[in-house]
């Protein structure tokens, strides 16, 4: 028998889950550890809640954990209820699928006044993290910047934009769809250092703006290269770029109450204000022959009582664990990162990619083991037994695939009508649920 601990239950946490179940059949034991008594990770905290398809992926990963020999074990904080060179003593290989949760920081002036949030508290409090349930951010102004033009920074730019009505069938949670239902906002301002061939958006994501009830997207026809320059574009970012046009080419005066102004070539110098943020003081750029965005010495102030800066995210460092300061991962080869210990997925690569693109990632780290253990070599670990008896003598209680589905039962009873769910979103309401503290 062959023990495998996966560190995280998110998508790559899963999709290694289900190649290492592939690749050993009967003869592995995984245990799928979160910090959380929930699983699914960015699915649950990170995919917006209204991309309800995106996060049906979460049915593929269900039928995993219900697989003989895999094991759900949540409420365990890798890194200080059990270290990872505890586990490596315990299981045959570590598998760390941690993700990338922290916010990149933006590293101008200003950026720590009251107002200034991180894409990852922003979108972790629309989403019942319970790290940012509480986070509160200010509404009450008529603007608001976004920072970066990336995927993440479109769904933060859409859920401010989004009315009551467009968020049915979404499992937004109850605290944050009551504070967006007051909002005053009217401008959403998507900042981007580069130019509209430079976004890092895709054409759903982007076309979703040009349908939105209360919102329109404005668009500078001027800040565009010659049409013909978009012909060597790769097909999908040219979909992109051809909407981007689209928006632009369409005529002001919509009717509609609120703005989403794309405002390119706009680098963030710093943030201002009275003890919180009003301003942002960015620069003009021009791209430079290597398409660096170059700042051109002309500054100008967008007005912003709250700024999301939706500029990347990091994989937080792992007690023992070699970790690559400038990327922001584990520092890996090709997954490997020491003798038995494995990483996948963001903490692996940085985050970037689509939630498939975890797949081949889990796939390849899982042949890799497979390749390091073949059939009749065994080292007898203890594994689920083993860290059983560690958390009991911790006084850890940890939660299984079963005790998620009683949450999920309870949030599923709690939903608004059209809601699949309404979630808990402080870590204790989900041991109480199962009648048990932390
Ligand atoms: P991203 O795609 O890497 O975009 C980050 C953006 O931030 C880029 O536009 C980048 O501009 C900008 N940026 C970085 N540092 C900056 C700085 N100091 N000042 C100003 N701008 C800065 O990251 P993401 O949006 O966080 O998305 C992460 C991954 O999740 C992506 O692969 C994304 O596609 C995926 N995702 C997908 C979906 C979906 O499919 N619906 C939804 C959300 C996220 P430069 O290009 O100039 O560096």
């Amino acid at each position: 028998m062959r023990h495998f601990a996966i560190v995280g239950s998110g998508p790559a946490g899963f999709y290694t889950a289900e190649a290492l179940a592939k690749a050993f059949g009967e003869r592995a034991r995984i245990d799928i550890i979160d910090r959380y008594p929930v699983p699914y990770g960015l699915i649950r905290f990170g995919v917006a809640p209204d991309h309800q398809s995106l996060k049906a992926v979460s049915k593929r990963y269900d039928k995993v954990a219900e697989t003989e020999g895999v094991r759900f074990v949540g409420n365990v904080a890798v890194g200080s209820d059990v270290l990872v060179d505890e586990l490596i003593q315990l299981y045959d290989a570590v598998v760390l699928a941690t993700g990338a949760p922290n916010d990149r920081k933006l590293g101008i002036p200003g950026e720590d006044l009251p107002g200034v949030v991180g894409s990852a508290a922003f979108v972790g409090w629309y989403n019942g993290h319970p790290d940012f349930a509480d986070l509160d951010p200010p509404l009450d102004g008529t603007h608001v910047a976004v920072v970066g033009n990336g995927n993440v920074a479109l769904d933060c730019a859409r859920i401010l934009a989004k009315t009551a009505h467009e968020f049915e069938g979404s499992d937004i949670v109850g605290h944050a769809l009551a504070a967006l239902e007051k909002a005053a906002t009217r401008t959403i301002t998507i900042l981007g250092r580069r130019g509209p061939h430079q976004i890092a958006m895709t054409p759903k994501e982007l076309g979703e703006l040009g349908h939105l009830e209360a919102a329109s997207p404005v668009v500078d026809a001027a800040d565009f290269p010659p049409l013909e320059a978009d012909e060597s574009l790769e097909p999908g970012h040219r979909k992109s770029i051809a909407i981007l046009r689209e928006f632009a080419a369409t005529p002001p005066g919509s009717t509609k109450p609120k703005r989403m102004v794309f405002d390119f070539f706009a680098k963030p110098l710093w943030i201002e204000g009275d003890g919180k943020a009003e301003t942002i003081i960015v620069e003009r750029t021009e791209l430079d022959p290597d398409g660096r965005a170059v700042g051109t010495g002309e500054t100008y102030a967008v007005p912003a009582s709250l700024v999301i800066s939706a500029i990347g995210y990091s994989t937080p460092p792992m007690p023992g664990v070699p970790y690559d300061e400038r990327h922001g991962h584990f520092l890996n080869d090709h997954g490997q990162i020491a003798d038995r210990l494995y990483c996948v997925g963001w903490a692996r690569r940085g985050p970037t990619g689509t939630i498939g693109t975890n797949r081949p990632d889990g796939y390849e780290v899982a042949e890799q083991i497979a390749a390091a253990m073949p059939v009749g070599s065994g080292a007898g670990k203890p594994g689920g037994a083993g860290l059983d008896s560690l958390l009991a003598e911790r006084v850890i209680q940890s939660t299984s695939f079963d005790d998620w589905r009683t949450i999920e039962k309870a949030e599923e009873a709690q939903a608004r009508p059209s809601s699949p769910r309404e979630k808990f979103v402080h870590a204790d309401d989900w041991m109480k649920v199962l009648g048990r503290t932390r």
